[in-house]
């Protein structure tokens, strides 16, 4: 098992995103059910058969590394699913407002994974990891396309119908 400080580093960083991403298994129906929109009900349901699969990846990921899978509480996930939930509080059920919301949050959720798989995949590679690199970085591209496909949504229909309401 390695012991240097980077690879410690690398390691925390897995931990923390794989809380994340099994907090996200938790809290991402309650999203779909908030939504008003079927469009962002699907879009929101397949990313989150997404992140099932992408918390079996991050734990082939340990798998490679020799290390048992663990989590390690992601405050910001943390922080971010709270803003989420308080956002479902705040805006009316069955408006397109409530839609638009939720997808300036579920985008946040996404910036923030992009971020740490960009950094953890730029870890990977450095250190020789090259099957660990190609699965963070295909999780990577999944959290780049969620991101770009609500980014269309809200500018193809729900922010027009909701600048409208
Ligand atoms: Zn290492
Ligand atoms: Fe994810
Ligand atoms: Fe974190
Ligand atoms: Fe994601």
């Amino acid at each position: 098992m390695e012991e240097r400080l980077f690879h410690k580093l690398f390691l925390d960083e897995l931990k923390d995103i794989y809380w994340a991403e099994k907090h996200l298994v938790k809290n991402l129906p309650k999203l779909v059910k908030a939504a008003t929109t079927n469009e962002l009900k699907d879009a929101i349901s397949n990313h989150l058969r997404e992140t099932e699969e992408q918390v079996k990846k991050v734990e082939r990921v340990f798998e490679l590394l020799g290390e048992k899978a663990q989590a390690k509480k992601c405050d910001a996930m943390s922080g971010l699913v709270e803003e989420a939930s308080s956002i479902i509080d705040e805006t009316d059920k069955g408006t397109y407002t409530r839609d638009a919301a939720l997808i300036t949050a579920a985008q946040k959720v996404e910036h923030y994974e992009i971020a740490s798989y960009g950094s953890l995949t730029a870890m990977a590679k450095v250190m020789g990891h090259d099957d660990a690199a190609t699965i963070l970085d295909e999780i990577l591209e999944e959290e780049k396309n969620a991101d770009t496909g609500l980014s269309d949504l809200a500018e193809r229909s729900i922010n027009e119908r909701a600048n409208n309401e």
